[in-house]
């Protein structure tokens, strides 16, 4: 590891004058600093940072502190009732040790899980942009089939995010020109050329909270993830569904994948595919379709395709079954 000057700061304000990479849980950053992959001159320490509060919002909504823990985000009582595919993303993350750890703010920020990125006897454009990228032809079953480029293919990790996708969730920031709301769904960005641009955050910006809208009477939701082994393991393929329901038919329906795309992966086509239409397999199996027609397969993932389908007509199964608890 290289040395590096640490501060610790308790105000938003000081923490964007810092002008340093921020840590907050550490259960990203302080790994890949050990690896060489990281090598900030300044960490700025964000913990005692007054953001650790989920909070209603006057009319309606959530607004969540970028310091809430997982574990505190999963468990909190409004998450369970009102947003459940928030609360299952987060509780399929990761272990109990880390997600006690793990933030709101750097969950959405967490990188990405590509062992070619981790490993400096590799080369990788995320990490050195021009290096090259050696999953391309190298063992590629856990990349991405969807939003990748000739430079990098790698799947963004979190569940956390792709819960927040369906949900709509606005990203609200400070930095060195104020203050931003950015929807979530603008927030990521594809590699194309860049791979280590993954955000639209600007140097010093720092994330302070997050917003939920309030949920449509009568919502539905509900996360699913596939995964080689049951407990602390990242997707192959995940996906989160929010519904409303008119009778049979889905009046309104949000949809983001996980496991397969180079961010988290929000679906309009397959929402397109659904809304107006009856619940039903032969219209569920339409929506997957739609929702993976675009993806590229690699030498070793293309049984993801089929598994992001699975994954999507089962949400939507499970979620339009369920008895609306509200
Ligand atoms: Fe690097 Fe992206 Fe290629 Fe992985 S997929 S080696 S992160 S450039």
């Amino acid at each position: 590891m290289q040395e590096f000057r640490y501060r610790q700061v308790r105000t938003v304000e000081s923490a964007v004058r810092a002008n340093g990479t921020y840590l907050a849980g550490g259960t990203t950053l302080v790994d890949l600093m050990k690896l060489n992959v990281l090598q900030p001159a300044t960490v700025v320490d964000v913990n005692p940072l007054p953001l650790a509060q989920v909070e209603a919002l006057p009319g309606g909504g959530l607004q969540i502190g970028a310091m809430v823990r997982n574990s505190d985000l999963a468990n909190h009582p409004t998450v369970k009732q009102e947003y459940p595919v928030l609360s299952e993303a987060l509780l399929s993350g990761a272990s109990p040790q880390l997600r006690n750890m793990a933030t709101t703010g750097g969950n959405l920020l967490q990188k990405t899980r590509c062992s070619y990125y981790r490993d400096t006897n590799y080369a990788c454009n995320k990490r050195e942009q021009g290096s090259g990228c050696s999953a391309m032809d190298g063992y590629n079953r856990m990349h991405a089939v969807l939003g990748g480029s000739a430079d990098c293919v790698a799947t963004h990790p979190s569940d956390m995010a792709v819960a927040m996708m369906a949900l709509e969730a606005t990203v609200h920031t400070e930095g060195p020109n104020g203050v931003r709301a950015i929807a979530l769904r603008d927030f990521y960005v594809l590699p194309g050329t860049s791979p280590s641009i993954e955000t639209v955050l600007q140097p010093g910006e720092l994330i302070t909270h997050v917003t939920l809208p309030a949920p449509p009477h009568g919502t539905r939701s509900h996360y699913l993830k596939l995964r080689d082994r049951a407990q602390y393991e990242f997707a192959l393929a995940s996906a989160a569904v929010v519904v409303q329901m008119h009778g049979k038919h889905l009046a309104r329906v949000r949809i983001a994948l996980g496991g397969v795309g180079t961010r988290p992966w929000r679906s309009p086509e397959a929402e397109r595919a659904l809304e107006g239409r009856e619940a039903t397999a032969g219209n569920f199996q339409k929506a997957a379709a739609a929702a993976m027609a675009g993806a590229k397969p690699l030498k070793y993932n293309a049984f993801k395709i089929e598994l992001a389908k699975m994954a999507l007509v089962r949400a939507l199964e499970t979620v339009t079954q369920m008895e609306h608890a509200g």
